[in-house]
């Protein structure tokens, strides 16, 4: 790196900036109040019709599966994991712009097909289906991902009563793990997938149960902001697919090769650069080209595709001094959005982008905490931040909240109102 010796460089201290929060761009300000789906904050929360809310821009989330294919081969699929946001107009909106959907239960399998997607290109993963969950997955023809040796054996069985062949893929819980993620999901002892000692005995099995094998899904982990682990994570999955492909009892027509992709949520996180993955990935594609030709690739994101395109909207009720600290309390908190009170699967607590939404271009003006109406000091939605002064009836924008909100929140908690959603 090239040092500065301009002299007044040198006689200052050195700077001890604070690390911030990475750009915010999806959501412009005029006139003092942010936009979203071109609609003044104000407005929006007028038209919905109470406060708190979650609002997800359309356009925020087209033009983020646009640059998406951009950076990725046109040969690998986009699915949707819909528990990231599974409102019924956003699954629906999404199946629109994405290749196929990822759900994890029965219920969002319903979601998934009321939404319009394409069976052929709906999978559903997750440990403990359920018979009735499998039954509804071998009618409706999507893929099951298959988690363990009972899986098999009930699939066998509903294929049979149905007359209809299970479309199966195997998770694999792989001998590796995503470094650094927020949540690991695959290496080690885990409750997802089959570890890869017990493949050839299930991959028999498959075969033998006449169910119809279409590939491997690997998932090794979310949250991942590391280009290099995320590539890393590709190519050992892909590896791993071709050496397990050897006991298959069909060629591999289907791969999965998981997501993890994060999103910056805290200060001095930066957006996740999809160039070195875009590379990888054609790589990988020029092999299978040779060692896999009948595979077609598919990375399954959440988060990703929608946080960044939703914000929750929470209006003051009440603003308090004590002993010298300014408390903004909001209509809503911890029981609506979790993931930004450091509840949910934080280990520490940091703080979410945050503005006061009808005064966006105010500039931070003064250190408060933003506290939710719970009775209880988890519900703190912005520990000692600088905000745009705010007064009783602004409304406090969280960004970064398209995923893993209002459906991961324990909505019940206190006999607070529900919060409301809405597609703009
Ligand atoms: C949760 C999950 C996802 C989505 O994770 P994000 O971090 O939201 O991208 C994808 N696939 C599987 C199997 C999951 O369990």
């Amino acid at each position: 790196m090239a040092v500065d010796h301009t002299p007044d460089r040198m006689t200052q201290p050195p700077a001890r900036t604070l690390p911030v929060h990475a750009p915010l761009e999806q959501f412009p300000v005029h006139a003092g109040e942010l936009r979203v789906g071109g609609q003044p904050l104000s407005l929006l929360a007028e038209r919905v019709g109470q406060t708190p809310f979650y609002a997800y821009d359309r356009q925020a989330l087209r033009n983020r599966v646009a640059s998406l294919r951009k950076a990725l081969p046109p040969a690998i699929k986009l699915h949707y994991a819909m528990k990231a946001n599974p409102m019924p107009a956003v699954v629906g909106f999404m199946a629109g712009l994405v290749d196929g959907i990822d759900v994890a239960s029965g219920g969002e399998l319903k979601v998934a097909l009321d939404a319009g997607a394409d069976p052929q290109e709906v999978s559903f993963a997750g440990p403990g289906k359920r018979v009735p969950e499998l039954r509804q997955a071998v009618a409706s023809r999507v893929l099951v991902n298959v988690e363990s040796p009972r899986e098999v054996v009930e699939l066998q069985r509903i294929s049979q009563e149905l007359g209809l062949p299970a479309r199966v893929a195997v998770r694999v819980n792989p001998d590796f793990e995503l470094k650094g993620s927020g949540m690991k999901m695959g290496g080690g002892p885990k409750q997802f997938g089959v570890d890869v000692e017990q493949m050839p005995q299930l991959l028999a099995d498959i075969g033998r149960a006449g169910l119809d094998f279409e590939g491997f899904h690997l998932f090794a982990g979310s949250q991942n902001l590391r280009p290099e682990s995320i590539c890393e994570a590709q190519q050992k999955s892909y590896e791993l697919a071709l050496r397990l492909a050897a006991d298959a009892p069909a060629p591999i027509r289907f791969l999965n090769l998981g997501g993890g992709f994060g999103v910056p949520y805290f200060p001095g996180e930066q957006r996740l650069d999809l160039a070195p993955i875009g590379e990888n990935l054609a790589q990988l594609l020029a092999r299978a080209g040779t060692e896999m030709p009948q595979a077609s690739f598919v990375i399954e994101l959440g988060r990703y595709l929608v946080a960044e395109a939703g914000i929750y909207v929470t209006r003051i009720v009440d603003r308090k001094v004590s002993r010298g600290h300014v408390f903004l309390v909001t209509d809503g908190g911890l029981n609506h959005h979790l993931s930004a009170s450091g509840n949910f699967g934080q280990v520490v607590r940091k703080n979410y982008p945050v503005t006061i939404g009808n005064r966006a271009d105010a500039g931070p003006a003064e250190t408060v905490s933003v506290v939710g109406p719970l009775c209880t000091p988890l519900d703190l939605l912005a520990d000692r931040m600088a905000l745009p002064p705010a007064q009783v009836g602004d409304l406090v924008v969280v960004y970064q909240s398209g995923a893993y909100g209002a459906s991961a929140s324990p909505q019940a908690f206190l006999g607070h109102a529900p919060c409301t959603e809405v597609l703009v």
